[in-house]
């Protein structure tokens, strides 16, 4: 079976897992834990635009897990499965990003691929911030600045609530129109951004702009 589990659609099962698990927490109906496991199950199979039987028995089952012990075992096996993010080299990055004059460098050694939606990475001494992403089946690097937040907020990426950076890109310039800013919260920490994002059509919308 070939990969087929994008980054999203892993955090869609992990988030409904999580979900359905608080639910079932606070209820001791039995009726009411029913409906929100099949709920989560449903939602599982809806973040998939197509299956094969073979993929659709192994996201199958969410409903069932019972114990700590399932949950984590349900999620490790899907691993073989999941997609990868394409696994960069620091010369990729700074094909990326031609005209930056010593760019800085993320550990990728620390990175795991598979939990990758996107490629986010700070130069804190120079506030600025990259991205990489995939776009028509090619990476693409925007660069933008970044101010901390005082006040947590939501990632207007992930919908996360926790520490955010007002994160500000800059379209080129055209003839038509001159230099524009667009200014978004964004998590701080990319690799907890990337842990939560179920839906890549924010992401793509805002560095779409550029
Ligand atoms: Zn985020």
């Amino acid at each position: 079976m070939e990969q087929f589990i994008s980054n999203e659609q892993f955090n869609v099962i992990k988030s409904q897992i999580i979900g359905m698990q608080r639910q079932a927490n606070v209820t001791s109906d039995e009726g009411v834990k029913t409906a929100v496991k099949e709920a989560a199950e449903a939602k599982v199979h809806d973040s998939f635009e197509q299956l094969t039987p073979d993929q659709e028995q192994l996201i199958s089952g969410v409903a069932a897990l019972e114990t700590e012990e399932e949950r984590t075992k349900f999620l490790m096996d899907l691993t073989p499965y999941r997609k990868s993010f394409p696994e960069v080299t620091p010369a990729d990055l700074r094909g990326l990003f031609p005209k930056v004059k010593k760019l800085h460098i993320p550990d990728l050694e620390s990175v795991d691929f598979r939990a990758l939606t996107y490629l986010g990475w700070k130069d804190i001494g120079q506030s600025k911030q990259y991205f990489v992403y995939m776009k028509n089946g090619e990476l693409k690097g925007v660069q933008g600045r970044y101010v901390i937040s005082a006040r947590k907020g939501i990632c207007s990426l992930c919908n996360r609530y926790g520490d955010v950076a007002l994160t500000s890109i800059q379209n080129k310039p055209r003839e038509s129109e001159g230099l524009k800013s667009y200014g978004q919260y964004i998590c701080y920490d990319s690799k907890e951004c990337n842990q939560s994002i179920q839906d890549s059509s924010q992401l793509e919308a805002f560095l779409g702009q550029v």
